[in-house]
């Protein structure tokens, strides 16, 4: 393992670096902050400042709200043709595509995932103003069953002012979200970037206003969790709340949201399973196992970091696992060798790597990796752990980092019955050639998502979210249009 990573001299500089400052857009204008602060972030590969940004607080989560409540109640909106919505969203798409290099490098500086797997990104977030510009001409009541003197039907209607809460491991995709659904079923939008992440937001504002969003229908606040997030979550005038991040910080949004009752969705954590067992494809699930808890440096809600694999092939499979894993070569995320970058800021780094001197300490053996780099960067070393049991620390608690644990079983009870062994419940894997064992574990893994011979695809066509303490309700899909609806019922006696 080389002590340290070479940092490329010749960075990109996006033309938006410049103008970040003043990146809060309320009512469709780029404002600074009220109280005009603004805080710096950091290039988690150089460790050196990118830019400024405004550090919006509770003053400018009030215009914000109150520019998405006038926005929400313009007649124009609310009675907006859903042909011409969907003709909305699909406008977004085309320019989130015109942005999206600039969006890519602004979130590769800033995130320090590889600038080619950030690209990959940005076409999954127009893909999502795709998927979600269908939704405008289907969005249905029902006419229900009635005596002969009545007339009773539902209707779907928009719940209102949307609040979005999202973290730092995805910017534009994640916001794109907490906009996306909520515009197609009609709602008005603040979204809350990361502290860690504020710049692509910005452009991503600037796209969609570009595509004729009407100003106040996407507010966007950049400023930190405790002022500005803390604010949106408790705001009265708030209807909604859509959250991703970590479970702690779940838990307070909901106990903020007890003032007005505001709906709430949570995408939280996990440490989700992935159970090999030896009849799979162990070349194809050895691969997918690394990948799951790699890729983007592991800085993944479902990354599957607790590989449970069937003694009878444990010590074979293990050697195929740290081999794949050693592959994630860190890098400069500007280096087209790089498969991962550095992880997103020091407090980040200071918490992988205490898990990592954590593993250790407990007696996991590292098969690779197991430390950090030293020079500049937030690099840790992709890190496979053997012989860690369901008990330890790195096997309970979310590291974040490209951290995986193995853990052997014996029979499919036991391997069902410790990857339930957790308080999340985000996703599942199962690797099997066995068409009953494999339906029958998925039916018995308590997590929202289940891959069966693969690990970690999504698709907004289907609904995303968690079991347990990893969330509270469901993203995309069908039921994603629930959590922007409310349900009205008209009696109507003849
Ligand atoms: P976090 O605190 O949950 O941050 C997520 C978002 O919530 C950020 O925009 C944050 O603002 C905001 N926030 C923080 N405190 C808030 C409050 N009291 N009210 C309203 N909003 C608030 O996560 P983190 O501190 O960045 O990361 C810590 C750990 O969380 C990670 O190590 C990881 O285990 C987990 N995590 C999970 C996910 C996921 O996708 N499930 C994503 C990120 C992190 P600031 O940016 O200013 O803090
Ligand atoms: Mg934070």
């Amino acid at each position: 393992m080389p002590a340290t990573i070479t940092i490329l001299e010749d960075r990109p500089r996006p033309a938006s670096l410049d103008g970040a400052a003043k990146r809060l857009l309320i009512d469709g204008e780029w404002v600074d902050a009220a109280s005009g602060k603004t805080f710096e972030t950091i290039d988690p590969t150089t460790e050196e400042v990118l830019a400024s940004a405004a550090a919006g607080d509770a003053e400018d989560i009030d215009r914000a709200v109150a520019a998405a409540r006038r926005a929400f109640e313009q007649p124009s909106w609310r009675g907006m043709s859903p042909h011409d919505r969907t003709r909305l969203l699909l406008a977004c798409a085309e320019q989130v595509e015109e942005k999206a290099e600039e969006m890519a490098l602004l979130d590769a500086l800033d995130n320090g995932t590889p600038h080619v797997q950030m690209q990959v990104m940005m076409e999954r977030a127009a893909e999502v103003f795709r998927y979600y510009a269908g939704w405008p001409t289907k969005i249905f009541g029902a006419t229900s069953p009635s005596a002969g003197t009545m007339f009773n039907y539902t209707v779907r209607e928009p719940v209102g002012v949307c609040g979005g809460i999202i973290p730092w491991n995805n910017p534009v995709l994640m916001a794109t979200w907490k906009i996306a659904g909520a515009l197609a079923c009609g709602n008005t939008v603040v979204l809350k970037p990361a502290e860690q992440t504020p710049l692509s937001a910005g452009v991503l504002g600037q796209a969609l206003m570009d595509a004729g969003v009407p100003a106040g229908a996407v507010n966007i606040v950049t400023g930190f969790g405790e002022t500005a997030g803390a604010a949106l979550a408790a705001h009265r005038d708030v209807d909604k709340i859509a959250f991703t991040g970590s479970t702690e910080t779940g838990r307070r949004i909901l106990e903020a949201s007890t003032g007005n009752l505001k709906r709430v969705t949570l995408e939280l954590g996990g440490k989700s399973p992935n159970v090999i067992f030896p009849d799979a494809d162990l070349d194809a699930a050895a691969e997918a196992a690394a990948r799951g808890f790699c890729r983007l440096s592991g800085q993944v809600c479902a990354a599957a970091t607790r590989v449970f694999v069937h003694e009878s092939i444990a010590d074979e499979f293990v050697e195929a696992l740290a081999a794949q894993a050693a592959g994630y070569t860190p890098g400069d995320p500007f280096d087209p060798a790089s498969k991962i970058g550095p992880l997103v800021s020091a407090e980040q780094f200071d918490r992988v790597t205490s898990y990592l001197d954590a593993g250790h300490g407990e007696g996991a053996e590292a098969k690779t990796g197991g430390g950090a780099f030293e020079g500049r960067g937030f690099f840790v070393a992709p890190t496979v752990f053997d012989a860690v049991s369901n008990e330890m620390k790195i096997a309970r608690e979310e590291i974040f980092g490209p951290v995986g644990s193995v853990i052997r079983f014996g029979d499919e009870q036991e391997a069902v019955r410790l990857a339930n062994d957790t308080s999340y419940g985000l996703a599942a894997a199962v690797w099997t050639r066995d068409l009953a064992t494999a339906h029958r574990v998925s039916k018995a893994l308590q997590a929202g998502t289940v891959w069966v011979n693969t690990v970690g695809p999504q698709d907004p066509i289907l609904p995303f979210g968690g079991y347990k303490q990893s969330g509270l309700g469901r993203e995309h899909g069908a039921e994603a249009v629930e959590m922007y609806t409310e349900t009205k019922t008209v009696m109507v006696q003849l």
